[in-house]
């Protein structure tokens, strides 16, 4: 989501005249954007700033994101040569407060979180040539014990469908043949026009745009992840093979005490749903060790799921106490190398699942959306729509980005597969 903020901003910058450079010491004005989901992001923030004031005198500096929000004015007290602090809530009026920066003013701040505005824009400056970036929803309403989101993002606002849709078809248009939607938990959208579309019915009229070969989006907080989406996957296979759904824990216990207002029966209901559905759909997941208050016998359980889930891949995280959050005040710490230990026993049995499921390919035919190239192994890089990195050999050694093309496996490691073109039968 960060990435694409970026392309929204620099969309913004390149309609008012700017023009891109390669390092911050050939630039004027140099914005940098920041996450602060976890770790010691502020104190980065400023080390980094620290650097950035080396590039050179006379430049303007702008924080962009979600430290930006999260420090506020306190940036410009620590770091006084920077002109710009803009949470991502502002940035529908970046275009004003660029105005501002050229007028002289050095000060200038977009701070405020309490908005029902999104940032729409036609001006996006994308990235990639084939694959695109739509925002559905931003913000978030949800209140997970752990997450800075809420105070650093505000609250949940849906783009309209009209909007959304007019994206899709200009995209499509101008040859993206790959979407993916995004939002902090894309289930909860809800169209704010008369028509009213929830995220299924969003879902099945994106996919049946003419020119988009898949979609996908990023990311699905159980609780509102409904029947209807699968539904809605199995009827269209433009709607890729793959669902990333959030656990964060194995055990109710843990997951009560992080308000994230599902069991793990509940979420299990939503497994059933996907292994019993008419396509078999990769599981992907988050999973934080070592939240306050879990026990070793809470952390077995997380293992046993992953265990009975047998996930595709997942992204694993030590808690990290985040300011404003209500686990801040929670009791029971987990220490940090018992954090370390947990963390690292969740990699290596996961390790082991994709070991086990990646080879279970080998043999398969799959198509491939063609995404770059390692010129060194005289490799093409493939995505399935398992969401797999299958790299793979081909006669030609140009001319296949953003082609999609059939593969045969022929091996497979942890994170991704191996195999080689084989022409349409
Ligand atoms: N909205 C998504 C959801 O509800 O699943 C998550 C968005 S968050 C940007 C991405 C992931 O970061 C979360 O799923 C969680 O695993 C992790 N995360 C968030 N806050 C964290 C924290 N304080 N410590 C460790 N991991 C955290
Ligand atoms: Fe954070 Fe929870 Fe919102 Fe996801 S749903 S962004 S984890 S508060």
């Amino acid at each position: 989501m960060n990435v694409h903020d970026t392309e929204k901003v620099v969309g913004t910058l390149f309609q008012q005249g700017y023009s891109q450079v390669e390092t911050p010491e050939e630039a004027g004005l140099v914005l940098y954007n920041t996450c602060s989901i976890r770790d010691k992001a502020e104190q980065k923030v400023f080390n980094r700033l620290q650097n950035f004031k080396k590039a050179g005198k006379d430049k303007v500096f702008g924080v962009l994101g979600c430290v930006a929000q999260q420090e506020g004015e306190k940036i410009f007290d620590r770091a006084p040569h920077v002109s710009l602090v803009c949470g991502s809530a502002s940035y529908p009026k970046f275009g004003d407060m660029l105005v501002q920066l050229e007028a002289g003013n050095r000060h200038v701040t977009g701070l405020s979180i309490d908005t029902d505005e999104t940032f729409d824009t036609p001006f996006t400056r994308r990235d990639n040539p084939h694959r695109a970036y739509i925002t559905i929803i931003e913000g978030c309403d949800k209140s997970c014990a752990y997450c800075v989101v809420p105070f650093t993002r505000g609250p949940e606002r849906s783009r309209t469908s009209e909007s959304v849709m007019q994206e899709a078809r200009r995209l499509a248009a101008e040859g993206y043949s790959e979407i993916q939607l995004l939002g902090q938990n894309v289930n909860s959208y809800r169209d704010p026009s008369p028509a009213g579309w929830d995220f299924a019915t969003l879902l099945a009229r994106i996919a049946e745009v003419e020119g988009i070969r898949r979609v996908r989006y990023t990311t699905s907080h159980p609780r509102d992840f409904v029947k209807p989406i699968v539904d809605a996957m199995d009827e269209n296979p433009v709607l890729c093979d793959h669902v990333h759904l959030t656990v964060q824990s194995g055990s109710t216990r843990v997951l009560a005490a992080m308000d994230r207002l599902y069991t793990r029966d509940d979420y299990m209901r939503r497994i059933d749903w996907l292994k019993n559905a008419k396509r078999r759909y990769s599981l992907t997941t988050d999973i934080i060790v070592g939240f306050p208050g879990e026990t070793e016998a809470d952390f077995q359980q997380t293992l046993d799921l992953l265990d009975e889930v047998q996930y595709d891949s997942l992204f694993s995280f030590k808690y990290s106490p985040r300011p404003n959050t209500s686990a801040l005040q929670m009791e029971d710490r987990v220490a940090e190398e018992e954090k370390q230990r947990r963390l690292a026993i969740v990699q290596e049995k996961q390790r082991a699942i994709q070991i086990r499921r990646n080879a279970e390919m080998i043999g398969d035919q799959k198509e491939v959306h063609v995404e770059g190239r390692h010129h060194s192994l005289n490799q093409w890089i493939g995505r399935t729509t398992d969401n797999r990195t299958l790299n793979f050999s081909h006669p030609e050694a140009d001319g296949l980005l953003g082609k999609y093309v059939n593969v045969r496996v022929t091996r497979s490691g942890p994170n991704s597969l191996v195999g080689e073109f084989t022409p349409a039968a």
